[in-house]
């Protein structure tokens, strides 16, 4: 008997069935642009035997005026289908099926030759859209139906048309995009027409054994965007024309609502595909923070959706729904929904991986074959470094031991996950607990490890982190004055008034964990919708409550610091930073920058400003927590040095600048791949 048989049961789609409900979302990873066909079929080729009934491609272009980026994949020519045959081969071989998603980027198309329903620029690109003519978007219709024939040509199961997300199609729904008058335009009939048309005509070209998903923004979330009446009508509307399934759509990229952040509560919007079961009878799937087997089920089970999908969870594990299904659930590796690898390496136009699994995407290139000679090996620092160091060698065949000064694995981990809206770090810090265990790893905690300790091992690998900077301010030892790490240890009293030193990811962090009081809106729905101004789209248009955000009042009064003169958090995540941003603003933190420390004493924090020092400053606060960095814990390693003892160092031990988890974990991973 399974813990998840609602997961766990087949879907019949009357031409073909799909073994489990798991969907994989689309992802843009980046390896469609490598050319590397045998790279990339081997990356979904990896998700279909872990078992995903269905995967959805990234998202690919039908044109160049559609695509996202220029150079973008597209699927336009014989040349495409033979590269696209290639993975699907490669799926199909492993036992699953895969739809590719065909995706027309409107007015988000970075490029000037961009198209859209009307010549209104968005917020979030540099590109005003040209307005299309009727021949116009008559080559946008018959460009995606081409796509859709090459697609299956190339052997997919289907396609997804993306509809959702402000992209094209969804630019034509809404009145804030769509300002024509013509017979795509006005009324909601009209602005619908294109989508069902597309729908219709696509169905049309692939006959009627092709599965068919349309992707339906169901809460849009940004001024003037859709009822959720508008929603319903157009679900039955696209189902008339053709689709095999509808998949929940969740915001368009310009909302600026957290949507899939990790301090976005789990299942945040399962209910509103909820809100849409029984008005259609095709499948429905919901979307967004569905991140283990337990919260899928639930969603499942509750009835919510018919199927789930699982995007970024399917980075972090490829064998996700092969564990759950085998009963080794607490063995799936958690999606915490950092966005460090996969999202901020898109919209920075580098290879998407994963924080938690840097062979994402790099399935061909970092392997860990099983190792001819076995060795024993020691490793220093149960740090993030050092974790997967030991269970990558362990995986590999070494015998490993792995020692920690804490009486815990997770080095600094353990503090992230104080942090309000950072509880996906617990699931982190408890899969490395399980996976030590089953790897068979000797674990040492609770001593400093010395160079004494470590004779008779093949292999030293020193990930002892990394200690707090000392800032060398004037006064610095007056008793007002706390570390970061006492703070998230609990171990000081902090006053009402607080002065942080230091806006690093640290700075921003301790800020956020000063703030709250009680409990964490990440773990409470209807606080975090209240928090951001999200409300059932059933009763304010686009699900944006009328009065605005209403977070809790702030528990203290807190002034963020800087030296230098940048945009406080200006270094912080791509696709995150904006959130921890307006957090810290909602709850009126004071933004300080260009400052100079001159001294601490009883009056509070002294700072001047700029290189002429002027302005003389005292900010007053009972508290004044030091977040200015980190430096290198290299005693051990200098130590193994003086002894003439070869040693690998990794992690903040080895660079502790701009050290992260993602750089940590990739680090300790390639060296196991290496000795
Ligand atoms: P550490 O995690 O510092 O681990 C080193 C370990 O070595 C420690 O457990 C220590 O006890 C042990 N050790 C040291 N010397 C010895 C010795 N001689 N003998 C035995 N044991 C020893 N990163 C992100 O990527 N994303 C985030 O969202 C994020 N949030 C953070 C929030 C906070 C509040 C903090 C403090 C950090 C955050 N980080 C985040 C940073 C991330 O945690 C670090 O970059 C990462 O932990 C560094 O890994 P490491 O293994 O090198 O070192
Ligand atoms: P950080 O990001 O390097 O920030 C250090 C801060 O201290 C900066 O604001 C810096 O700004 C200030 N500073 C540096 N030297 C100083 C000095 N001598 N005196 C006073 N102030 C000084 O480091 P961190 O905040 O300690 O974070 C450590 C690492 O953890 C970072 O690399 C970060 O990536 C990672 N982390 C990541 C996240 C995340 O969400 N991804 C969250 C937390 C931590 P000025 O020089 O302008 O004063
Ligand atoms: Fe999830 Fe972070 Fe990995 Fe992206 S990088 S898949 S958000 S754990």
């Amino acid at each position: 008997m399974t813990a998840y048989p609602h997961l766990l049961a087949p879907l019949d789609l009357g031409f073909t069935t799909l073994k489990n409900r798991v969907l994989m979302g689309s992802m843009h990873t980046g390896l469609e642009e490598t050319r590397d066909w045998h790279r990339v079929a081997e990356f979904y080729a990896a998700r279909a035997r872990g078992g995903v009934a269905l995967m959805v491609t990234g998202g690919i272009g039908p044109n160049l005026e559609g695509s996202v980026l220029p150079g973008a994949a597209m699927m336009t020519s014989e040349q495409d289908v033979e590269n696209h045959s290639v993975v699907t081969r490669a799926v199909h071989a492993a036992g699953g099926k895969i739809a590719m998603q065909i995706l027309h980027a409107g007015r988000y198309a970075y490029g000037p030759k961009c198209v859209a329903p009307s010549p209104v620029k968005s917020p979030i690109s540099p590109f005003a859209p040209t307005e299309l003519d009727e021949a116009g978007i008559e080559k946008q219709i018959s460009d995606i139906v081409n796509a859709a024939r090459l697609a299956r040509s190339a052997g997919y199961d289907g396609v997804e048309i993306m509809g959702s997300e402000g992209y094209f199609l969804n630019q034509f729904l809404v009145t804030h995009t769509n300002k024509r008058t013509d017979r795509w335009g006005g009324s909601y009939e009209n602005r619908m027409r294109l989508p069902i048309e597309v729908v219709r005509r696509v169905r049309a070209e692939v006959g009627p054994d092709f599965i068919l998903i349309y992707r339906l923004s169901m809460i849009d979330l940004v001024p003037n965007g859709s009822t959720f009446d508008e929603v319903v009508q157009l679900a039955k509307a696209v189902e008339a024309a053709g689709a095999t399934i509808l998949n929940t759509g969740i915001g368009w990229h310009e909302a600026r609502i957290p949507t899939i952040a990790t301090s976005v509560p789990r299942a945040a919007f399962a209910w509103v595909t909820q809100k849409l079961m029984g008005q259609v009878s095709i499948p429905l799937i919901a979307s967004n923070r569905i991140n283990t087997p337990e919260v899928a089920e639930d969603v499942l089970a509750t009835g919510c959706a018919d199927m789930v999908s699982m995007a970024r969870p399917m980075l972090a594990d490829a064998d996700f729904v092969a564990k759950a299904e085998a009963g080794r659930g607490a063995e799936i590796a958690p999606c915490i929904a950092c966005n460090q690898a996969c999202l901020d390496h898109t919209f920075g136009g580098k290879l998407t991986s994963c924080l938690v699994n840097p062979r994402a995407c790099h399935e061909t290139e970092l392997v860990l074959t099983p190792v001819e000679v076995v060795k024993t090996v020691a490793v220093v620092g149960a740090g993030p470094a050092g974790l997967s160091t030991a269970l990558a060698a362990a995986h590999r065949g070494h015998r490993v031991t792995l020692f920690d000064a804490a009486r815990e694995i997770g080095g600094q981990l353990n503090m992230a996950k104080q942090v309000p809206g950072k509880e996906e770090f617990h699931g982190l810090v408890d899969w490395y607990r399980t996976m030590v265990d089953k790897a068979g790893i000797t674990l040492n905690l609770g001593r400093r490890v010395g160079v004494e300790d470590l004779s008779g091992f093949d292999e030293i690998v020193v990930a002892t982190g990394v200690l707090p900077r000392d800032p060398e301010i004037e006064g610095q030892n007056h008793p007002s004055v706390v570390s970061y790490i006492d703070v998230l240890r609990g171990k000081v009293p902090v006053g009402h008034t607080v002065a942080v030193i230091g806006a690093g990811g640290i700075g921003f962090d301790v800020s956020e964990y000063l703030l709250h009081t009680g409990e964490s809106p990440s773990e409470n729905l209807p606080l975090w919708m209240r928090e951001w101004g999200v409300c059932d789209p059933g009763k304010h248009r686009a699900g944006l409550a009328p009065d605005g955000p209403h977070p809790e009042a702030p528990a203290r009064r807190v002034t963020l610091l800087q030296r230098k003169a940048e945009r406080h958090g200006k270094r912080l995540g791509k696709t995150t930073g904006w959130i921890h941003r307006a957090t810290l603003k909602m709850k009126e933190v004071s933004f300080v920058g260009g400052v100079n420390y001159e001294r601490i004493d009883d009056a509070g924090l002294h700072v001047s400003f700029g290189a002429a020092r002027e302005n003389p400053t005292v900010i007053a606060a009972d508290t004044i927590v030091l977040c200015a960095g980190q430096v290198s814990e290299r005693s051990l390693a200098d130590a193994l040095a003086a002894a003439g003892r070869p040693a690998h160092v990794i992690g903040g031990a080895d660079v502790a600048a701009e050290l992260d988890a993602k750089r940590a974990i990739n680090q300790g991973t390639r060296l196991a791949a290496s000795f």
